[in-house]
């Protein structure tokens, strides 16, 4: 791996930013938690719940929270959005299918067993609080909303997942980043509907931005537009490492199996492994299929391309020249 990335610690209490709040999350935003906003303008509205319960319940009970913004469906970002029942759920309208019924997460998950349907049943409605949600409404990039001195600009960020927005508050001078997170792991595209490709193009419009802050939804938090630069620099990156590390492996016929033993995004084994073994394998597949346009990996000597996909032939490597994300 090229330079090491080293995030700083969030900020340990909110930071305001006039009227919007950056609310840390518990474990420092690390999964299943995530850094939260909370805007107060003529109404109060939360943006990614899921930051710190006790926080976040007694602002439900202080104030009358009318919007909650999720930037994507996973479920670290919809956690605690059970506290606020009298809010509206504003959801991107690609993944609406995600907020309505368990069905609809496996499928943009790509849960595609009944072990891992099984699994996320239980840890989503008993870790996450999911439940079917009614009071939606699905937002577009390029919608605005406005309460007092706040407006709530939608951008496009896809690639994590399909409908993975970025919030620009065009007044204060910010940009709610979400899960590009910009920390040390790199992007992540584990889920059957995320895009390798497009991530790397959401990266590079990103690094196109001028704002004066840029807050992300985990690990570090604030980011000067210096800071930003540096990790989406970083960002793209990982991807072209990752990238070089599977063509290294593929110097030797390999099977997906053995490929995802290798490790080649996670590094270490986590648990459970068959979690991170599934999602190993997804993002894996993510480069495979586009090292295979690009550079002709993946074909194996009789010329048949389903051996990349179901994992069942080994995997060559063709010498072509390198493509760049
Ligand atoms: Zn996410």
């Amino acid at each position: 791996m090229g330079a090491a990335f080293l995030p700083a610690p969030p900020p340990e209490s909110p930071l305001s930013f006039g009227p919007i709040s950056f609310l840390p999350g518990n474990k420092g935003g690390r999964y299943p938690y995530c850094h939260s906003l909370i805007l107060s303008g003529e109404e109060t509205w939360v943006v990614d719940p899921a930051s710190d319960k006790h926080v976040l319940s007694r602002l439900a009970q202080a104030k009358k929270v009318t919007r909650s913004f999720l930037s994507h469906f996973h479920e670290d970002h919809l956690k605690y959005a059970y506290l606020f029942g009298q809010a509206t759920l504003y959801v991107p309208k690609q993944e609406i299918e995600a907020f309505t019924s368990l069905e609809g997460m496996f499928a943009l998950i790509g849960a595609d067993t009944t072990v891992f349907q099984e699994y996320l049943r239980q840890t989503l409605v008993r870790d996450f609080h999911f439940r079917p949600f009614s009071n939606l409404v699905p937002f577009q990039p390029g919608d605005r909303f406005a309460t007092g001195e706040i407006v709530l600009e939608v951008m496009a960020a896809p690639g994590h997942t399909p409908g993975h927005s970025c919030f620009a508050f065009p007044e204060q001078e910010i940009i709610f980043l979400a899960d590009v997170d910009l920390t040390p792991f790199g992007p992540w595209y584990g889920d059957a509907a995320s895009d390798l490709e497009v991530y790397a193009d959401t990266l590079v419009a990103l690094k196109k931005t001028r704002a004066r802050t840029y807050l992300t939804a985990h690990v570090q938090g604030v980011f000067t537009w210096e800071e930003a630069q540096a990790g989406l620099d970083y960002f793209l990156r990982v991807l072209n490492e990752r990238e070089e590390l599977i063509v290294e492996l593929l110097g030797e016929p390999h099977t997906l199996e053995a490929l995802v033993a290798r490790r080649p995004i996670y590094r270490r084994p986590r648990e459970p492994a068959f979690v991170y073994d599934h999602m190993e394998g997804r993002m894996l597949k993510k480069h495979l299929d586009r090292l295979q346009r690009a550079r002709g990996v993946g074909r194996d000597r009789g010329g048949v391309r389903q051996g990349v996909i179901r994992g069942s032939l080994p995997i060559t490597v063709a010498q072509r020249p390198l493509a760049h994300l």
